[in-house]
């Protein structure tokens, strides 16, 4: 049975490196029918961060990437860890010194695992290595031996994570040997580096996924390009009808799509590289090819549901092929929900046009944009104004900017008497 976990320190808000850990972990466990825990390794109580715990369960809620059974909290284990630091003791590999329990490595041969990822061997000289402490003067387990000790007992079969952990696995391996357990399979992810190959930071547009999230990024796309951090669909679709969700390119992929195909022998054994810009591309693309449906309540959400779910269900398709982010919606849309304060043109001295306009618009029955397309081009040419001109002075006085959604479907979403509300208000200025 394949058992993986993520194991979080809560020392900060989760970003993209580990929350790609995350969802590599989800997919393999999805992939293989297995489960996908949370374990909080909270005992460095110096380095905790209060809000960084809600937020990992916030995230990983938010994409999806629900995990099985209760959250595992180390630092409500402490008996167990001083347990097994007992045993140890008492087996000879540990010893107390300063108050602190010390692991006594091998002094000689070697420290090895066939790593997953690459299928590299990979081995450590045990002369290289020191004697560690596992449990502190404080009583507090350290990283290394909580670890170890958590992920045997709760039947971790893969543990999967960065690379950075590469140099304690031989520490690993040593406590599992120590106590007479067997290890589990070791696949250790290639790190996220920014464009300059130097290790990803705010520099390069990496934030906190809840950083991403206010921006307006979609989860879908998120996940999506997360994937690609690492992983690329390698599989032959043998059977198109598993598929349903596959995109042409195959590189825009949903969460069902990457858990019918996640290998780990498929990911990278170079350092991913992250790209902002790939990531706005994808959003966009997501935008674009979200249902309707889906993309109302999307930025419904993301406004904190204060604007009328159907203006934003009847306006978002206008402006779906326009914004890569959730956050540029009311940048273009917010004149359907308040008049315009201010005008990009100034309108002052068009009097007699909008006058017209206003006439026009009164006596127009059917309130559609074609009809009110048809009878603003009589008006535009009655009046002798070109229509270029025209539908610019037009369009600034409803939305007050140059570039809006069409506008003939804008006004027909407004409705006839806030238009002509707005097309009186200009003739004052
Ligand atoms: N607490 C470690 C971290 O913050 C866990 C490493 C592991 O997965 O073994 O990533």
């Amino acid at each position: 049975m394949v058992r993986v976990r993520i194991a979080p320190s809560p020392t900060g808000i989760p970003h993209i490196g580990n929350t790609r850990t995350a969802l590599f972990n989800f997919l393999f466990a999805r992939r293989n029918n297995g489960e996908f825990l949370l374990r909080i390794e909270d005992t460095d109580r110096a380095r905790f961060v209060p809000e960084s715990e809600k937020a990992i369960y916030e995230i990983l809620e938010w994409l999806g990437l629900k995990w099985d059974g209760k959250v595992i909290k180390q630092s409500q284990r402490l008996e167990i860890y001083k347990d097994h630091a007992e045993q140890l003791l008492k087996k000879g590999s540990a010893y107390k010194k300063e108050g602190a329990i010390h692991f006594e490595m091998p002094r000689t041969g070697e420290t090895s695992w066939d790593d997953l990822i690459g299928n590299k061997h990979i081995s450590f000289k045990n002369e290289t290595q020191e004697d560690f402490v596992i449990i502190k003067s404080d009583g507090f387990p350290t990283y290394n031996f909580a670890n170890v000790v958590d992920d045997h007992l709760m039947e971790i079969s893969h543990v999967i994570r960065g690379e950075e952990f590469i140099s304690s696995t031989p520490k690993h391996i040593q406590l599992y040997k120590a106590f007479g357990w067997s290890p589990p399979d070791f696949a250790h992810l290639q790190i996220v580096l920014g464009p300059d190959r130097a290790q990803l930071s705010t520099m390069h547009g990496a934030k906190s996924i809840l950083d991403f999230r206010k921006e307006g990024f979609l989860k879908e796309a998120l996940l999506n390009y997360m994937a690609l951090l690492g992983w690329r669909f390698a599989g032959q679709m043998e059977n198109e009808e598993r598929t349903p969700y596959v995109f042409p390119e195959r590189e825009i992929m949903s969460l069902d799509f990457m858990i019918l195909f996640f290998e780990l022998k498929d990911v990278n054994t170079t350092s991913p590289i992250f790209d902002i810009k790939k990531l706005e591309w994808m959003n966009g693309m997501y935008i674009r090819k979200s249902q309707i449906s889906n993309l109302k309540s999307q930025i419904w959400e993301y406004l904190d549901k204060k604007y009328p779910v159907e203006t934003i269900g009847k306006t978002a398709p206008l402006i779906k092929d326009r914004i890569k982010k959730l956050s540029e919606y009311l940048l273009l849309c917010d004149f359907f929900f308040k008049e315009p304060e201010k005008y990009e043109i100034d309108l002052s001295g068009k009097k007699e046009m909008f006058r017209n306009i206003e006439i026009a618009l009164e006596n127009l029955t059917e309130w559609d944009e074609i009809g009110i397309g048809e009878h603003m081009q009589k008006v535009a040419k009655d009046i002798g104004v070109k229509n270029r001109e025209f539908f610019m002075l037009l369009r600034v006085a409803v939305t007050g900017k140059k570039i809006s959604p069409p506008l003939n479907e804008s006004m027909e979403i407004l409705g006839k008497e806030k238009v002509i509300k707005r097309i009186k208000k200009v003739q004052n200025l």
